[in-house]
């Protein structure tokens, strides 16, 4: 076990050796998550398991654990993510190789190495993300909602109110 991440890694090769690397990563690395995320703040912690299966494939399994803030879509109030992930990708250097990988891979088509480990993690972080984010239902959320009074400047502006005054005067 190796207690260090680094930025970049060669992924197929250190495959090859086999390794199990483990470290945390700051969230504002996340280059492609932070555009979804109320809050760049905090770490994730990630463990990274690269070697070599019986058939000769080349893997990287691994997980993912800590919290994120997203926006909630109701009250557009913080909302905390835990996250917990696995996953574990075959690595290929081609489209063709990934269609021979084993099912129980996602293939990672390696385009550039050595690759970014905030990128990898990043895409898997992504696919974890709810499509729309809300509270589940918690009184906080709710409550906001609920207390939720738009302020006179928008109520003029509400483009249907206005739509309907231009009815009526035609
Ligand atoms: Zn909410």
């Amino acid at each position: 076990m190796i207690e260090h991440l680094p930025d970049r890694l060669d992924l197929f090769a250190t495959a090859e050796a086999g390794r199990i690397l483990r470290g945390r990563i700051a969230v504002a690395d996340l280059q492609r998550v932070l555009p979804e995320l109320l809050s760049d703040t905090g770490e994730l912690l990630v463990e990274l398991d690269l070697g070599k299966a019986p058939d000769g494939s080349r893997f990287l399994s691994g997980r993912i654990q800590g919290e994120i803030e997203l926006k909630c879509q109701r009250c557009m109030e913080g909302m905390k993510l835990p996250l917990d992930l696995a996953f574990c990708l075959g690595l290929v250097q081609s489209q063709e190789a990934a269609n021979d990988l084993p099912d129980c891979y996602e293939p990672l088509v390696l385009t550039a190495e050595p690759a970014s480990i905030a990128d990898v993690v990043s895409d898997e972080v992504l696919l974890a993300l709810p499509i729309v984010p809300l509270h589940s239902g918690s009184i906080e959320c709710q409550k906001f909602v609920n207390d939720y009074n738009p302020p006179i400047s928008e109520q003029r502006e509400n483009p249907f109110a206005v739509l309907a005054e231009l009815k009526q005067k035609q």
